[in-house]
């Protein structure tokens, strides 16, 4: 490509491999020099000059986009909401307004003389290094339920930062192995997690290898793609995963050289992670690595564990030369200490195309955010803490009333993941004969492993889900496997169908 490399050094050369070995082990202090030196430069020269959106934010919150010199001062800015990228989103004048666009008057005004100079005398070459800059040329969307979904363009440099970051999060994840083969079972879709994976086998020339999911090529196509393929990793979402490997041990299939499983989804429960461990031993695998990760549409990146045993985790690692996290009080939207529970508020500090800072992401980290060096890993990275919950106003679904209390059904689904004699779940909510006016009812649907009695395995799951979230089940129903992995739709829905709310709305 023409250029990308002289936009230094915020567009910078990123990909010198020696860049990133400095960066993830440099002393926190430098660290955060660096974070806040990003973090200042792209507000004075990319989003201030070029976002119609942020343009108006600061000038109404009468900030001025040279006096944001670090991470601190970022409260003096107001937060960005899923609403108001719904509201830009539906409003034909403001719709491409979270989209950066730069115009040579505005360079001008904006950039400083060492870097709009080349531009001046560059000439064709220099136009095109711009347009690779800044203009999308490909987009992925959010999967709200409750909403209608955002888009997020990329442009061509975004996507060169994307694969730059998910190779790094390889090498956290030790997927650097020259011999290591990828299977990417996330689902086909325009959402992240499927590019993320096939973008970081573009820029670590590793094999990537997608299925498509369940959906694409169904359970026996994946585990055909997996047994041919070789692979040393498997990433996708738990319960497709699951589901996979509980097949592949049936049907005796080999996936001896499998080394590591990423999965798609914050903190595993450690009785799955084992779940799938005794799976893969029954293949011929044994030492996996199950990894959890943490990404989100707005963010267009993506944050990984490293390599722990089952019941701990390090974390997901943040690279901060790319992101800034801030920890709030959901209530009072403070920032709150190093390593205190608070909402994950996130700024991008090295993308062009759609760009969002302090958006409130809706995630309570329990332990937030730590710049103390991995305990596992020794990089020096800030890291979020792994246990993630929806704060109840932003993400209504998951935290949700049933039966006059507050339930959190991601507690839940970690309860019922955990079970040992539990092979797959479904929680469905429902008004009493479908009646609006009567009580709620929870009904639990579980498939048994074999040689576990029905009745002792209702009472434990009734035992079990009262003590973790004060909720008796009115039924918990013991069901056929295929019948529960069909009405699940693992080979339908691009994301399995865990929790049904049929209640009318
Ligand atoms: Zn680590």
């Amino acid at each position: 490509m023409v250029g990308r490399d002289e936009l230094a050094p915020i567009d910078g050369p990123m990909r010198r491999i020696g860049d990133w070995t400095t960066l993830q082990r440099a002393p926190t202090a430098e660290l955060k020099v660096l974070q806040d030196a990003r973090l200042a430069r792209f507000v004075s020269e990319e989003l201030y000059p070029f976002s119609p959106h942020y343009r108006r934010v600061f000038d109404e919150a009468r900030v001025a986009p040279d006096s944001i010199r670090t991470v601190a001062d970022l409260v003096r800015l107001p937060f960005t909401t899923k609403q108001d990228l719904l509201a830009a989103q539906v409003d034909p004048a403001r719709k491409l307004d979270f989209i950066l666009q730069p115009s040579p008057e505005k360079i001008r005004a904006a950039w400083p003389l060492s870097r709009k100079l080349p531009l001046l005398f560059g000439g064709a070459a220099k136009r095109e290094a711009l347009r690779y800059a800044y203009t999308p040329n490909f987009v992925t969307f959010t999967t709200g339920r409750s909403s209608e979904p955002v888009a997020f363009t990329y442009t061509p440099h975004d996507l060169e930062v994307l694969g730059e970051a998910i190779a790094r999060m390889f090498d956290i994840g030790r997927v650097n192995a020259p011999d290591d083969r990828i299977v990417n079972l996330m689902p086909f879709a325009p959402h992240l997690a499927f590019w993320a994976v096939t973008l970081g086998g573009f820029t670590t020339g590793r094999m990537v290898l997608p299925t498509g999911g369940g959906k694409v090529m169904g359970t026996d196509g994946n585990l055909r793609m997996m047994e041919r393929a070789k692979p040393t990793v498997l990433v996708g979402v738990p319960g497709f995963v699951y589901h996979l490997l509980r097949q592949a041990r049936e049907e005796r299939r080999d996936l001896s050289k499998v080394r590591t499983i990423v999965l798609g989804a914050e903190k595993v429960p450690p009785g799955l992670k084992a779940k799938m461990a005794e799976c893969l031993a029954a293949c011929g695998a044994s030492n996996v690595t199950i990894l959890g990760t943490y990404g989100f549409t707005e963010s267009r990146l993506a944050f990984i564990e490293c390599p722990t045993t089952f019941d701990a985790s390090s974390g997901y690692h943040v690279q901060p030369d790319l992101s800034v996290f801030e920890v709030i009080d959901p209530k009072t939207g403070a920032p709150v200490p190093d390593g205190a529970d608070g909402e994950l508020v996130y700024t991008g500090i090295s993308g062009h195309g759609t760009c969002v800072v302090r958006y409130r992401t809706g995630d309570l980290a329990v332990g937030g955010q730590t710049w103390k060096p991995c305990p596992h890993c020794g990089r020096t990275l800030p890291r979020i803490a792994s246990e993630l919950k929806r704060v109840s106003e932003q993400h209504a679904l998951s935290l949700t009333k049933i039966k006059g209390t507050l339930v959190d059904l991601a507690q839940m689904g970690f309860v019922l993941s955990s079970l040992a004699e539990v092979e797959e779940w479904q929680v469905v909510i429902s008004k009493k004969d479908d009646d609006p006016l009567e009580l709620d009812e929870l009904e639990i649907r579980v498939a048994a492993r074999s040689g576990i009695s029905p009745d002792a395995l209702r009472e434990n799951v009734k035992k079990e889900l009262v003590s973790a979230t004060e909720v008796a089940p009115t039924r918990v129903q013991v069901l056929p496997l295929d019948e529960l992995v069909r009405t699940l739709g693992m080979e339908t829905e691009l994301k399995e169908k865990r929790f049904v709310d049929r209640r009318p709305k």
